[in-house]
């Protein structure tokens, strides 16, 4: 017999954080083979389709033979000013696309690259907790250590930067932040930018803003990083055409902002992809043409959903943030309950699947998350189940 080879895993993967939606999803597997109606609200991916004259663009272009080469690293110029045309015309915020814009293969890719660029072993990235994991994973996977600044009701959703002990502050290197917030639906306001963008000069961190969520608000429109003056000095902005247009399968966003820290994550990248196809960035480039005309029913859906959801959670008397922003709502758990505990009652009695707080974080224990992203009437079905088992 031949020697098998023993195939270990090396200390940064053996280090991951316990992967708590595993237990969760062996639940949900059960549950389905129970043949229970599962209402699934756990999900952070829209349901709706990408809008047709997305589809119609990427079936055309798909046919191009220049387009089936090797893509430029930093994403076709044509991509990169249709980002700028669309950041000025939402923002008012004017981008150099050959320096100050650079393709990403969906925000995620950019995002958890980042630490590789800036982060040397034992330095500190400020990450906020409940939060987008991957913040903390690209950091451990730079051999970083997170920091995680608590997001809490009483502060807004808002880090608490006068909390970060000195000695942490010596060896930071980056500030992740993300508003509108996933999971919380928090948004900052421009004195929060302006708070952290001195922050960031006064220690000599970089910030990374993830404003993957900045089209899906009811009200208010969420502001830009780079809408304060000095952040384009401090900072560059994730952002992805994932949630805005229904696009989370075609894997393409972008980062903008600052040159220099847009330079770096360019070298990695260029050490390790090649690149978003083509013609994906064709389609992207009609996506960001569109006018307000596509989005505005995508936000009404998801409107009336929360509506709903919102209204039905408060008369039975949980406490809700009612979301300004985002597809998601961050509920409180009733008494006596953990977030893990919550969600297992309402799988197993209600067969309603939703998020766990601490999920996302420490901090983010005693709450759950529901994503909007059922049709309404499954909501409203959703609401009447969770009624008769509370
Ligand atoms: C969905 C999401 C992303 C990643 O989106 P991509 O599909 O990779 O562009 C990044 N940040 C947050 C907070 C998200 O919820």
């Amino acid at each position: 017999m031949k020697k098998k080879i023993s195939i270990e895993l090396a200390e940064r993967v053996k280090h991951l954080p316990p992967y708590l939606f595993a237990s969760i999803d062996a639940m949900k597997q059960n549950a389905l083979r129970r043949g229970i109606d599962l209402i699934d609200l756990s999900i952070g991916d829209p349901d709706l389709p990408t809008p047709i004259p997305i589809v119609q663009s990427m079936k055309k272009a798909v046919e191009n033979p220049h387009y089936h080469r090797y893509p430029s690293y930093e994403g076709m110029l044509s991509y990169r000013e249709a980002v700028a045309r669309w950041y000025k015309k939402r923002f008012r915020v004017s981008l150099d696309p050959a320096t100050e814009v650079l393709s990403l293969i969906g925000s995620k890719e950019g995002i958890g690259h980042i630490p590789l660029a800036f982060v040397n072993p034992g330095d500190f990235v400020l990450v906020p907790s409940p939060g987008y994991p991957v913040y903390a994973i690209g950091t451990l996977f730079a051999g970083g250590k997170s920091y995680f600044m608590p997001l809490t009701i009483e502060q807004k959703f808002l880090p608490n930067l006068k909390r970060i002990p000195a000695r942490v502050l010596e060896r930071t290197k980056l500030l992740f932040i993300n508003y509108p917030n996933n999971p919380t639906s928090a948004m900052a306001p421009v004195d929060f930018f302006a708070d952290v963008i001195a922050f960031a000069r006064r220690n000599d961190i970089i910030v990374c803003h993830d404003a993957s969520y900045t089209e899906i608000y009811f009200g208010e429109k969420p502001l830009s990083f780079l809408q304060i003056p000095g952040a384009r000095d401090v900072g560059i902005e994730f952002h992805s055409l994932s949630k805005t247009f229904n696009m989370t399968g075609w894997r393409i966003g972008f980062a903008v902002g600052n040159r220099d820290i847009l330079k770096g994550l360019g070298k990695i990248k260029t050490n390790l992809d090649s690149g978003v196809f083509q013609a994906i960035q064709e389609a992207a480039i009609t996506a960001l043409s569109m006018g307000q005309k596509e989005l505005t029913p995508i936000r009404k859906t998801y409107e009336e959903r929360s509506r709903i959801l919102f209204r039905g959670l408060t008369e039975m008397g949980l406490d809700a943030v009612k979301p300004k922003a985002t597809f998601y709502m961050w509920v409180k758990v009733p008494p006596g309950f953990t977030s893990m505990n919550f969600v297992a009652h309402l799988l197993e009695r209600a067969g309603v699947l939703v998020t766990p707080g601490n999920g996302f974080g420490d901090a983010g224990e005693g709450y759950v998350r529901f994503a909007l992203t059922a049709p309404a009437e499954r909501i409203r079905e959703a609401v009447g189940r969770i009624r008769q088992v509370l």
